[in-house]
């Protein structure tokens, strides 16, 4: 067996193994198939080499047909993944005319065939590059694991394309050309593993912000909240600055389900919570409490300043119209707040809150209504 035989099988069995890998690919719903392409790009690999294999026994037209099929398709198929996993701006159009343009000049054109794949694969590789670095979502660790790899295999083929096109003497061309395919198992596992880990990464950042957030009003939710404010208390406490805790809930929102439904209900509550959330600064956390009642920390704030800050929410509640196919919509809330100094218990301090905030309810509703002693 030739030590290029011998390479040529390496390749095809980590290329089978790396495929049966990408089975365990799962993209978000919505997302775009890269899974699907991911899959077609190992099994042209494999086939890619196959062919290679039986035309390194006896080359003909058809294997080198085949040849410069599996590469407009492994190429094609890799950046288009990788462009639908980075949701990227660049249009996977430009990729097919790139396969079409590299098919149609390599199966006219004989004499620069090894030239014009390398080419190919080049760009290919540095438009990937490029989507892994500006992933529309955020490149985590795999994303940038799998761009050094091909970085890496990038500079392989553009050392061996200046072999070919003889920029280097061709003794080297020819040890090269057998060392880039040592590579290629070592970057396809490479690009597995970093692949693998961002999927998995994103996974975990999915069941992050599952665990963390409500998903009507994209707000923490309140074992979020209750965990979080307990370090931005003792924060508080450190500091010796003062903190105000504030509760709130819409008025007579069961009146708003019964008339409109639970539908408009829920769509009353993610704009009451969209108009929360403007009014608050980075450091303060809000999240939904429970049903239509929200809880937030405002840090770094004494009374006074908590109270202009919630009556401007307060303000900007009543002033909201909220749109709905059943007309429009207007709407009220009660607010309370605590002050605390020094250290305190969470629940103690959403306790005084709710206090304050139903003392607001009893006095007529639209109000906001600070808990008489701050908790020291
Ligand atoms: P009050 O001014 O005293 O607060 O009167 P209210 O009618 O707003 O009374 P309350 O706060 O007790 O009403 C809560 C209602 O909110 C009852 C429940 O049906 C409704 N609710 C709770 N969660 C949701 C939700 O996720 N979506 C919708 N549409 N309604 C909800
Ligand atoms: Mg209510
Ligand atoms: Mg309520």
């Amino acid at each position: 067996m030739s030590s290029h035989f011998e390479t040529a099988l390496s390749v095809i069995v980590v290329s089978i193994v790396m495929f049966i890998a990408s089975l365990l690919f799962q993209d978000k719903k919505g997302d775009k198939p890269a899974r699907i392409a991911f899959r077609i790009f190992y099994f042209s690999t494999v086939v890619f080499f196959v062919v290679i294999s039986a035309n390194l026994e006896s080359s003909t037209p058809l294997f080198d047909f085949l040849s410069d099929v599996c590469i407009a398709v492994t190429c094609a198929a890799l950046t288009i993944g990788i462009l639908w996993r980075c949701h990227s701006k660049i249009s996977t159009t430009i990729i097919y005319i790139l396969a079409m343009i590299y098919f149609v000049i390599d199966s006219s054109i004989t004499t620069y065939s090894v030239q014009i794949a390398y080419s190919y694969n080049v760009i290919c590789s540095l438009i990937s590059v490029y989507a892994l670095m500006n992933r529309k979502q955020g490149s985590n660790v795999g994303d940038k694991g799998m761009a050094i790899v091909i970085l890496i295999n990038t500079v392989l083929l553009l050392v061996n394309l200046a072999s070919f096109s003889q920029i280097i003497d061709n003794q080297f061309y020819a040890e090269f050309t057998v060392t880039l395919f040592i590579f290629t198992p070592a970057y396809l596992a490479g690009l597995t593993i970093f692949l693998f880990s961002s999927y998995m990464l994103d996974a975990h950042k999915e069941l992050e912000i599952q665990a963390t957030t409500d998903p009507l009003t994209e707000l923490y939710n309140r074992r979020f909240f209750l965990s979080e404010s307990k370090r931005i208390l003792q924060i508080a406490e450190r500091q010796k600055k003062p903190l105000c805790v504030m509760m709130c809930d819409i008025d007579f929102f069961k009146k708003v389900n019964d008339t409109y439904g639970h539908k408009i209900g829920d769509k009353v509550i993610k704009a009451f919570a969209d108009v929360l959330s403007q009014s608050l600064r980075g450091g303060d956390i809000l999240a939904r409490y429970g049903g239509e009642e929200f809880v937030a920390i405002l840090a770094q704030t004494s009374k006074e300043k908590a109270i202009a800050v919630v009556e401007r929410m307060r303000e900007q509640t009543e002033d909201l119209l909220i749109e709905t196919e059943k007309g429009v919509i207007k709407l009220t809330a009660s607010f309370g707040l605590c002050e605390v100094q020094g250290y305190c218990d969470i629940e103690v301090a959403i306790n005084q809150a709710d206090k304050a905030m139903y003392e607001a309810k009893s006095a007529g509703r639209n109000l906001v209504k600070p808990y008489e002693s701050a908790i020291i």
